[in-house]
């Protein structure tokens, strides 16, 4: 799939963190514009912490059409917004920002990205008792999200508990602390730690698990987790963090162009970068 040229009227986009030179996002939406015959060009740029007030300011006056924000400047985004999503407004953090009008309407879309994610792979949350793992800013826009798809009960397993407190109080009466005991009693178990990124730790001992469960897992470096590897020798059913990134992607898209994005085209685009890196 090649796009058109760049010309001086391709529109502009790009995701803003620091670090910023790992992000999948840039393969991601640049296939998404080559799919959907888009002249959209979507670049990284590597934001120093405590710069992004200028840099948004900056990307306002240049007129870049859609922005991704990453690690530290969601909170700077949502400040900087001049309107927020519902979901954004409760979580505090903002990571997608539309320049409308020269205004920037400010989205939280990884949340909704998580539960798009898991009903893809054929769960529903709709009903069912949810175990989430961690409390930092993942585990708190999926504890957001999965309360308003109507889980029945989130259970929010920290290792920090006063963390955990602050990020059940996003549940909305529907979160509340838990201990890993209860993560037994659950019918999907989320790994929202950075456990097992880069490593084959495991966020839990896997003698929890019921093979009845379905275990998902944000971490997506590597693919395979081994928390997810060892669920699935169990006989759980499984989901990789890739879909949470490319459904998180997918609203950004939509948000940004108005067009439906390409979902499957976006999941290839992320597994042949991280094919590629793996050499
Ligand atoms: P944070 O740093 O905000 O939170 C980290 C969480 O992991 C905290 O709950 C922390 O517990 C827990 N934790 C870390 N180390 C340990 C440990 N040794 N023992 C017990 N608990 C530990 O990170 P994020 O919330 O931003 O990200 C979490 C993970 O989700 C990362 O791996 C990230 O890559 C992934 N992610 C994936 C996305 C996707 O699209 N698939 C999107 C966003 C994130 P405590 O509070 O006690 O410190």
């Amino acid at each position: 799939m090649t796009r058109s040229p760049i010309t001086a009227s391709t529109t502009l986009a790009a995701v803003v963190g620091s670090p910023v030179r790992h992000s999948l996002s840039p393969v991601i939406h640049n296939r998404a514009f080559a799919e959907t015959g888009l002249d959209w060009v979507y670049v990284a740029l590597e934001v120093a912490p405590g710069t992004s007030r200028a840099a948004f300011e900056g990307a306002r006056a240049l007129g870049i059409a859609g922005l991704s924000i990453t690690t530290p400047h969601k909170d700077d985004a949502w400040e900087v917004a001049h309107e927020r999503s519902p979901a954004a407004e409760r979580m505090g953090a903002v990571n997608c920002l539309h320049l409308v009008n020269g205004r920037f309407v400010g989205h939280n879309t990884d949340g909704d990205g998580f539960v798009d994610s898991i009903r893809h792979a054929g769960f529903d949350p709709s009903g069912c008792r949810i175990a989430v793992l961690g409390a930092g800013g993942a585990a708190r826009s999926v504890i957001e999200a999965l309360a308003r798809a109507e889980a029945s009960e989130v259970l929010v397993v920290n290792r920090s508990v006063d963390r955990a407190e602050r990020a059940a109080v996003l549940g909305d009466g529907r979160a509340r602390v838990a201990s890993v005991a209860e993560v037994s009693s659950c019918e999907l178990v989320v790994n929202a730690t950075s456990i097992g990124l880069g490593s084959n730790e495991l966020p839990l001992d896997p003698s929890v698990l019921r093979p009845t469960q379905w275990v998902a897992d944000l971490v997506y470096h590597p693919l395979e987790t081994a928390l997810l590897g060892a669920a699935r020798a169990l006989g759980c059913r499984v989901i990789d963090g890739l879909g949470m990134l490319v459904f998180q992607a997918a609203r950004q898209f939509t948000i940004w162009t108005g067009t439906a994005a390409p979902i499957e085209a976006m999941r290839g685009a992320a597994i042949e970068e991280l094919e590629r890196r793996r050499g």
